[in-house]
């Protein structure tokens, strides 16, 4: 439960140096204090998105969140285990064990993020269950309040109804807007989304269809 995982209590109580070593020397006066985590991996699973968005953007702070404490540890020895395979790389990616419905204002202050990523999550298909779906019409308060303004939002599941269900909440928001299918062509995450993580090869390697919805956080309309 909640219980067994410690919580910060704001955002500037997350320990950046344990995260990013390198970036957040313990102490010293070289910390670069302005730099804050841009990028959320909600759900992040086995943490392949961040380990293909590491060297995609090798100046930018990313982290994963995820529920299941072991999977967890799995990513954070990954994760080591390629910086030290790859001396200078894989600085900018870490994980933390949280449960994202309850705790992301606890990490993220006001429009600090740019990107923030929701792949193939858990379809809690039964009715009375749609409360446990972590793309909502309340939560996307939360995660409007996260992202920074022309801040974009990642959504992919091979589950039709929650792609549908996912794409209505989005559109019905008035904090965002799709991106065109021009804008969706020229960004290059848009590829690793149904190709990066693990759950995305699984659905390919077994030829299932996809449903993406891909929002920017806009000024909502006065
Ligand atoms: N995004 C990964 C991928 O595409 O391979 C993992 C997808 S997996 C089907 C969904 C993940 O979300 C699981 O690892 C689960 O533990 C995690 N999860 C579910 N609810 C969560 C929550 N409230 N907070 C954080 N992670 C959660």
């Amino acid at each position: 439960s909640d219980s067994h995982f410690p919580v910060p209590i704001s955002p500037s109580h997350v320990d950046y140096s344990l995260h990013y070593p390198h970036v957040f020397l313990p102490s010293s006066d070289q910390n670069d204090s302005s730099k804050k985590i841009q990028f959320a991996d909600i759900g992040c699973g086995f943490g392949g998105l961040l380990i293909s968005l590491s060297t995609l953007f090798p100046e930018t702070l990313m982290i994963g969140m995820e529920l299941r404490d072991k999977v967890t540890e799995y990513v954070k020895e990954r994760i080591l285990a390629l910086r030290v395979a790859n001396p200078g790389q894989y600085q900018n990616i870490s994980v933390t064990r949280t449960n994202s419905m309850k705790y992301i204002p606890n990490y993220f202050e006001k429009g600090q993020l740019s990107k923030m990523f929701f792949l193939f999550p858990d379809p809690h298909f039964k009715e009375k269950n749609h409360r446990r779906r972590v793309i909502s019409t309340h939560l996307l308060d939360e995660y409007a309040y996260a992202l920074g303004v022309g801040g974009i939002i990642y959504t992919i599941t091979d589950v039709e109804e929650l792609g549908e269900w996912m794409k209505a909440c989005l559109e019905s928001h008035p904090m965002f807007e799709a991106l065109t299918e021009k804008e969706l062509e020229a960004d290059p995450v848009v590829e690793l989304l149904s190709s990066a993580t693990e759950e995305g090869q699984k659905v390919a390697r077994n030829g299932g269809q996809t449903f993406r919805a891909v929002y920017r956080r806009i000024m909502p309309p006065l």
